[in-house]
C-alpha cells in the first residue's frame, strides 16, 4: 500500500534520479577529460570516466523505466565519492568544499528522509575531520570553519528533511482524495480505471510469454435497498463499511474496489477459472455466515458474484459490461450465488 500511496513521491524522486544522472554523467565526462589530458591524472580521470558512463546507464534504464533500487545508491555513492575526493585532494582554496553542501538536500531528496540523514551523518565524520586539518593554517581559524561548516551543512540537510516529509504526506492526502473511496476506504472507479490503463500498457512480449490469468470479480449486495428502508441510511453505511473490511480481510485492500453504490470489484492475479470460482464462493459463504452487529441491530445480508476474465485490449467499458451480465445472471439465478459463464454455485458444490 506504501508504494502505491506514495507514487507521487516516487515519480518525483525518479525524475530527480533520471536527470541527475544525466547532469552528473556529462561532469564525470568532462572531469575525465580534464585530469587525462591536460592534468595527467590517469586514474582519477579513469574514475571520473567509469561514474560517467554509469551515470548515462542510469539514465538510460530511467528513460526506459526500469530504475532499480542499486541505480539509485550507485548514483549516491559516485556523487560522495567524486565530491569528497575533489575535496580531499585540492587545497581548501579551490573552492571543492562547496560543492559539499550540496549532498545532503540530495541525500533526502533521493534516498527519503531518514537513510538521508544517515548517509548525511557518516559523511559528516570525515568532512569535518578534514575540514579541521586543512583549516589548521595561519590563513584560517579551524573551529571557525569547522562551526560554519556544520551549520550550513546540516541546516541544507533539515530543510529539505522539513520539505520531504511535507512532501510526503502531502502525496499520501493526494492519492487518497484521487483514489480512495471516503466511506469505506477501498479503491474507487478512478483507481479501477488506472489499474486497467496500466493493464493495457503491460508490454505485449511478457504478455505473451506469461500469460497472467486476471479475473475480477464483481460483488453486488442482494436487496441492499430493503437494508437502508428497514434499518435507516447510517446502518446501511456501516454495512458497507464492515463489508469493505470483510472483503479487504480476504485479499490485500489494494485489490479491492468500490465501484457503486453497493457494488464491489475484487481484482485477482494469478487465478485459474476454478480458483477464481472458488475464492468467490468463499467469501459468498463468508458474508452469508456473518452477523453486522451494527446501531444495535444484528443484520444478515447476501452478496451475488459475477466472474470476469481480463482480456488484453478490451476497455474499461466492455470488461464492466461482460462481468455485469454474469452478476445479473446471478441475480436472475435467485441471488445469494456466484456465476461464472457456465459454472454456477449448483455445479461447483
Ligand atoms: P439487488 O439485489 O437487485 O441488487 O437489489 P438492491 O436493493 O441491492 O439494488 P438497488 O439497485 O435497487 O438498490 C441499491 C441500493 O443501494 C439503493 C441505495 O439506497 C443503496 N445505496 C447505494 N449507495 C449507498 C450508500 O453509500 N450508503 C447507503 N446506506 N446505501 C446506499
Ligand atoms: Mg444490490
Ligand atoms: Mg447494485
Amino acid at each position: 500500500m506504501t508504494t502505491q500511496t506514495n507514487f507521487l513521491l516516487l515519480e518525483t524522486r525518479d525524475t530527480l534520479h533520471k536527470w541527475l544522472s544525466l547532469t552528473s554523467s556529462g561532469l564525470m565526462f568532462f572531469f575525465c577529460f580534464l585530469n587525462i589530458a591536460l592534468l595527467d591524472q590517469i586514474t582519477i580521470g579513469m574514475v571520473d570516466g567509469m561514474f560517467g558512463a554509469l551515470g548515462l546507464y542510469f539514465f538510460a534504464a530511467a528513460q526506459q523505466k526500469k530504475i532499480e533500487k542499486w541505480h539509485r545508491f550507485a548514483l549516491i555513492f559516485s556523487l560522495t565519492v567524486t565530491t569528497f575526493s575533489a575535496f580531499y585532494l585540492a587545497d581548501l582554496r579551490a573552492g571543492s568544499i562547496y560543492w559539499l553542501l550540496l549532498l545532503p538536500p540530495l541525500y533526502c531528496l533521493l534516498a527519503g528522509a531518514k537513510q538521508g540523514l544517515v548517509f548525511t551523518i557518516v559523511l559528516s565524520f570525515p568532512v569535518l575531520t578534514m575540514l579541521f586539518l586543512k583549516s589548521a593554517t595561519e590563513n584560517y581559524l579551524p573551529y571557525r570553519s569547522v562551526l560554519n561548516f556544520v551549520l550550513a551543512y546540516f541546516f541544507s540537510y533539515a530543510i529539505c528533511y522539513l520539505y520531504e516529509t511535507q512532501y510526503a504526506k502531502s502525496s499520501l492526502l493526494l492519492y487518497k482524495m484521487a483514489f480512495q473511496d471516503p466511506l469505506t476506504g477501498a479503491q474507487n472507479r478512478h483507481a479501477l480505471k488506472v489499474f486497467f490503463d496500466g493493464f493495457n500498457k503491460q508490454s505485449d512480449n511478457s504478455f505473451q510469454t506469461a500469460p497472467e490469468e486476471t479475473r475480477l470479480l464483481i460483488l453486488d449486495i442482494d436487496h441492499f435497498k430493503s437494508v437502508n428502508d428497514e434499518f435507516g441510511h447510517d446502518v446501511g453505511d456501516q454495512v458497507l463499511v464492515e463489508i469493505a473490511e470483510l472483503l479487504q480481510y480476504c485479499i490485500p485492500s489494494h485489490n479491492v474496489y468500490r465501484i457503486g453504490g453497493e457494488e464491489f470489484l475484487i481484482v485477482l492475479n494469478d487465478h485459474s477459472a476454478t480458483q477464481a470460482f472458488d475464492f468467490a464462493e468463499s467469501i459468498r459463504k463468508s458474508v452469508e455466515n456473518t452477523v453486522f452487529r451494527t446501531h444495535q441491530q444484528n443484520i444478515k445480508i447476501t452478496v451475488s458474484i459475477g466472474i470476469a476474465q481480463l482480456k488484453k485490449g478490451q476497455t474499461f467499458r466492455e470488461f464492466l459490461r461482460a462481468a455485469d451480465k454474469n452478476l445479473y445472471s446471478a441475480k436472475n439465478k435467485g441471488r445469494n450465488l456466484v456465476h461464472y459463464g457456465s459454472m454456477s454455485i449448483t455445479e461447483a458444490v
